[in-house]
């Protein structure tokens, strides 16, 4: 590892974009960032490595074609010990196991999830029939949820009906995932989720797929209601968090890992997100929510995870499809 180096270029830091800023690394952690010293040598933009919130992780390739488009982390819901534990540079944050409707005792669920290696805990929310034979009851949910904020641990939950959602903000998750596509996303719905604090992660390009054979799941006006649930989520302040929900699954729509968080980011700014906000979704707000406090974000005493990017991405969101170079705790990926 380069003991110490700089980068002269633009700079987003997670917030907002110095037009030509130094980012100086040692040992692998950024010690500064510098606005405005000299010339920036070089017409390429530097930014935090992105956080794809959301994959199902079950192959190692899955790794590299994520580092390859930029992602030096990953919210993980699948991943293997042996996949974990093969010391990949990548960031794995995992869930591990994760709960369905069979779970009858929440304290108990918490503390298999952090033996088995888990970082954070994701619910599976839906009311019966759709994709689960049984809800878990609320007092198990709260359960998870209480003793899961009480040892430190972030709460997800797969939630893409409005009475699912509801249930998940009952029980104080901390980020609803997916979208609801059978109906209109209620406005009474999104003022509890700003109330409570919570964050949404729409997973958009997946919510897509379930609207096109062989998957089709929805009505083609299901898009629609999801793309104008994520207008209205950030219209009223909630954090839109970037994750793709990456699979190789047979029984959903595969959804590449890596590429797909340019078009997940590309379709976000289509459903009406500003650019910049985009980028924060799948950087320093994705590190927030999930409490990841080293990353995410381009700051002194953050590990050196930061990407180059060829192009302006916080102008033309297309431009993330341009990754130049990533460094991983200030080594360069090659
Ligand atoms: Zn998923």
């Amino acid at each position: 590892m380069k003991e110490k180096f700089t980068v002269n270029c633009a700079v987003f830091d997670g917030e907002k974009v110095y037009e030509n800023a130094t980012v100086t690394v040692e040992n692998g952690i950024i010690v500064s960032l510098e606005e405005g010293c000299g010339k920036a040598e070089s017409d390429l933009f530097l930014m935090p490595g992105l956080i794809d919130g959301h994959a199902h992780i079950s192959q190692p390739q899955q790794l590299d074609m994520l580092v390859n488009r930029g992602v030096t982390t990953v919210c993980d819901v699948s991943v293997s010990k042996e996949i974990r534990d093969m010391g990949h540079k990548i960031n794995i944050h995992t869930s591990h196991i994760s709960a369905k409707g069979d779970c009858e005792d929440g304290a108990g669920h918490v503390e298999k999830t952090i033996a088995a290696g888990g970082d954070f805990i994701k619910l599976f929310i839906e009311i019966p029939p759709a994709m689960a034979p049984r809800t878990i009851p609320a007092d198990i949910l709260a359960d998870i949820v209480d003793t899961a904020h009480q040892k430190g641990l972030k709460v997800i939950s797969h939630a893409a009906s409005v009475p699912a959602q509801q249930m998940a903000i009952d029980a104080g998750v901390d980020i609803l995932l997916h979208t609801a596509m059978r109906t209109a996303t209620p406005k009474e719905l999104v003022q509890q989720v700003l109330d409570k604090k919570l964050a949404f992660m729409p997973t958009i390009l997946m919510m897509k797929e379930f609207t096109i054979e062989p998957f089709r799941d929805y009505e083609e006006i299901g898009f629609e209601y999801a793309c104008n649930a994520v207008k209205l989520f950030y219209d009223m302040g909630v954090p839109v968090l970037v994750g793709t929900d990456a699979n190789d699954s047979k029984f959903v729509p595969a959804i590449e890992h890596g590429s797909s968080m340019a078009v997940e980011m590309e379709m976000l700014a289509d459903c009406g997100i500003p650019v910049l906000d985009v980028l924060k979704g799948a950087t320093s707000l994705n590190a927030d929510v999930f409490g990841m406090d080293s990353i995410g974000r381009i700051a002194p005493g953050k590990k050196a995870d930061f990407i180059l990017v060829k192009g302006r991405p916080d102008k033309n969101i297309s431009d993330i499809r341009n990754i130049e170079k990533v460094f991983i705790g200030g080594e360069a990926v090659e």
